[in-house]
């Protein structure tokens, strides 16, 4: 297969790829998948139209022929996927891949996670929101507690995963859990990281009162922490990175608000129904399920993605304010929801 390094038309090269599994979850997470939305009637993907892990894997050979270093396997709930394990184990074997991370809300971690272990995965983040259970199932929708994400987060450290653990801040609702969860991770030497509420899709009343900046999260800290920035690990990196003085314990802050960074985005995602899209912000991806179900060669799968990133211009975040001021603009087309695309 030929190595062909290209950008996209802002001269972005691609490395990042993160994989829907799929577009259901446990949680009602009310900043994603609020249940009055994604309730019973809600129209989830048919089994049929989800791609099966052979499929996955020869796209995922593909997309590291053509630059991409880091996979990242998301959802909706990836441990959710029947043998996700098998997934794992199928993209260590066969595919050449740097960095094989997932995301999760960790309720399933405790019985899954020694055997993606072993099956190749590198990197666990975990998504938790408060130690506190009353705020953590106001924000989750369900009656699920904070001790069984802890004991998953636990049972990965044991496995010898390398951990981290992502905390969405929401104005007016969790703020206060900022220094609690700080000190609880900082203790365990587990890098936390901060992530400002975006306005992703198109069902979670989005405002930008509703966002606690990353300078309101550094002010918080430095009340309790001494900080000191570090620079970025590498080129795309989305967190900005901090280590509590005199250790080498980090903390980050995911910034996509009030500091926007398309300009290093590297990333594309493709959703468990086989739809590629370049943006989190996207109103609709390209369909690569029917060119792969309809028998395309390896050529005409390159020729496919290398023309759809060439064309990319996506920086939403950073016109964000923009398209709110202007009413008609696309901030008002329809966005494609988080646990379709994958965060
Ligand atoms: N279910 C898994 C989980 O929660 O980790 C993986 C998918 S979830 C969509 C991935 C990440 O997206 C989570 O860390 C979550 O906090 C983040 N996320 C979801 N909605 C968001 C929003 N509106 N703004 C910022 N981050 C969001
Ligand atoms: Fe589910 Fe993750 Fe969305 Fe929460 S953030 S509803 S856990 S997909
Ligand atoms: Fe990348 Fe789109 Fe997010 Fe900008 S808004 S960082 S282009 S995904």
């Amino acid at each position: 297969m030929k190595n062909s390094a290209f950008n996209d038309r802002l001269q972005r090269p691609l490395r990042d790829l993160r994989i829907s599994v799929t577009d259901r979850c446990n949680l009602r997470c009310i900043y994603c998948m609020p249940r009055e939305i994604f309730g019973p009637e809600y129209p989830f993907l048919p089994k049929n139209e989800i791609l099966t892990f052979e499929e996955i894997t020869r796209l995922a050979k593909i997309f590291v022929s053509l630059g991409v270093k880091k996979i990242r396997i998301t959802g909706g709930e990836p441990l959710l996927r029947k043998d996700i394990e098998l997934l794992i184990e199928k993209l260590s074997n066969e595919v050449r891949i740097e960095d094989l991370a997932l995301t999760t809300n960790g309720v399933l971690l405790t019985e899954k996670s020694a055997t993606l272990k072993k099956n190749g995965l590198h990197r666990v983040t975990v998504s938790l929101d408060s130690l506190n259970n009353e705020t953590f199932s106001s924000m989750n929708g369900t009656g699920v507690k904070v001790e069984s994400v802890l004991k998953g987060i636990d049972s990965a450290l044991d496995s010898g995963l390398n951990v981290k653990v992502n905390m969405l801040v929401m104005k007016g609702v969790n703020e206060n859990d900022i220094l609690p969860m700080a000190e609880y991770f900082k203790d365990k030497r587990v890098t936390l990281r901060f992530i400002e509420f975006m306005d992703t899709g198109n069902n979670n009343q989005w405002n930008t009162e509703k966002v606690f900046t990353a300078k309101e999260i550094t002010d918080c800290l430095r009340t309790r922490f001494e900080l000191e920035q570090i620079p970025p690990d590498y080129s795309g990196e989305v967190a900005l990175r901090f280590r509590y003085k005199g250790t080498q314990i980090e903390t980050g802050i995911i910034a996509s608000v009030s500091l926007p960074f398309c300009g290093t985005c590297n990333r594309l995602r493709l959703s468990a129904n086989g739809r590629l899209f370049t943006c989190l912000f996207a109103t609709d991806g390209y369909d690569i399920k029917n060119i792969l179900r309809n028998g395309a060669t390896e050529e005409e799968l390159l020729t496919f993605v290398t023309g759809l990133w060439s064309k990319r211009d996506d920086r939403y975040s950073e016109r964000r304010l923009d398209f709110i001021k202007n009413p008609g603009s696309s901030a008002n087309l329809t966005k494609v929801e988080m646990s379709f695309v994958g965060g």
